[in-house]
């Protein structure tokens, strides 16, 4: 059998790990901060009649700059947004390789904030960029003194501050994205997967792009918009940031199907986005309901919640597996994360976790 170590791949990916959240069929899976809440009929029916349409045309290359997806995105963004400002692709995945392909690469410096979405690092080695690691401050937080600290330590060409944070739920100060944006002449990345799901009132670093051309602050359909599995993520950013992009995009990245399924998405913003508020209801009902159960959850901006007190990660993993609930064991040590779901998912998890609250303490 040939292994990876026998083939002539790259040195630098010898050893590397693929993205890796594990994927399993089960009743209540809050493992990969989805929305759980699923598309509303009429607005799949219009999605449908749409990529119809696309069809109708798909012996043709899609339109390359997908202006009328750009324009939609702006709208949804508002903020003095232009399609001129817009980028998009497969996923915001695919727009962050985008960033390093054109700002990264062999002999560039990144510097991200660990505990931290782990494609940040995997990207940043798929593009031979180093990867250094910051200091969070207590409680996972960045302030804006302990980010020039970092900027100054390790002298990076990229910054990328997750704001909020995955996988800690952590929001990032305005003020920490501007001091950080003053300590480099690099670029600095902000990663607003969750923005949808901050609190109400919460400024977005789409209002700090005026004058600050280094800036890009990328979000995603991923999450909030309730459309994991159509692939569209987006960023915002200086026209001229966007021309570097055009540079390392292949040519038609996004499929016609990928332009029309967006476009009629974003035209029913309103009733993708309705379930938010339920979901932060149920993310803020798990910190609430965490404690009783002897674990410890972080405050969390996002749609998902990372609690401490777990003594043995794996054994609750599986032992919520073993009861259909699927969560996310990330390597840190004494905690798991679980997505809000719907109340009735949410339930199921909480019950399940107060069995294994009594049935694994009793075993230890
Ligand atoms: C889930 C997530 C994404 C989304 O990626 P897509 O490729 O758009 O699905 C991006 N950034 C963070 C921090 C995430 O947690």
């Amino acid at each position: 059998m040939t292994s990876l170590d026998d083939l002539p791949i790259r040195d630098d990916l010898r050893g590397q790990k693929p993205y890796g959240a594990p994927q399993r069929q089960v009743r209540v899976a809050l493992n990969v901060n989805e929305n759980t809440h699923g598309v509303p009929e009429d607005v799949a029916q219009d999605i449908v009649r749409h990529i119809a349409e696309a069809a109708l045309t798909i012996h043709r290359y899609p339109d390359r700059e997908f202006t009328p997806l750009r324009e939609s995105l702006a709208a949804y963004l508002g903020h003095g947004m232009t399609p001129e400002n817009m980028w998009a692709a497969n996923g915001s995945n695919e727009v962050t390789q985008h960033v390093l392909q054109a700002f990264g690469g062999p002999g560039r410096r990144l510097l991200g904030f660990p505990p931290t979405y782990s494609m940040h690092s995997i990207l940043a080695a798929a593009t031979g960029t180093e990867w250094v690691e910051g200091r969070r401050d207590e409680g996972y937080e960045i302030s804006p003194e302990t980010v020039v600290a970092e900027i100054e330590r390790t002298k990076p060409d990229i910054v990328f501050l997750c704001a909020p944070n995955n996988p800690t739920g952590t929001g990032v100060p305005m003020a920490t994205i501007e001091a950080a944006y003053d300590a480099t002449e690099g670029v600095v990345f902000v990663d607003e997967a969750y923005a949808e799901f901050m609190p109400t009132g919460s400024p977005s670093a789409l209002t700090l792009l005026p004058g600050r051309p280094r800036l890009m602050v990328s979000r995603t359909m991923s999450k909030a918009f309730a459309f994991a599995g159509a692939r569209v993520g987006y960023l915002a950013a200086d026209p001229a940031v966007i021309d570097a992009l055009r540079l390392v995009r292949l040519p038609y990245h996004l499929s016609a199907f990928t332009q029309a399924a967006a476009v009629a998405a974003l035209a029913h913003s309103a009733e993708m986005l309705a379930m938010v508020e339920d979901i932060k209801g149920q993310r803020d009902r798990l910190v609430a309901e965490l404690p009783s159960l002897g674990y410890s959850p972080w405050p969390s901006e996002t749609n998902f919640v990372l609690f401490g007190g777990v003594d043995d990660p794996h054994a609750t993993w599986e032992y919520l597996l073993e009861r259909d609930v699927l969560v996310r064991d990330l390597g840190i040590p004494n905690t798991l994360r679980v997505s809000a779901g719907t109340e009735a998912e949410t339930t199921a998890f909480l019950q399940a976790l107060s069995g294994a609250a009594a049935d694994l303490r009793r075993e230890n």
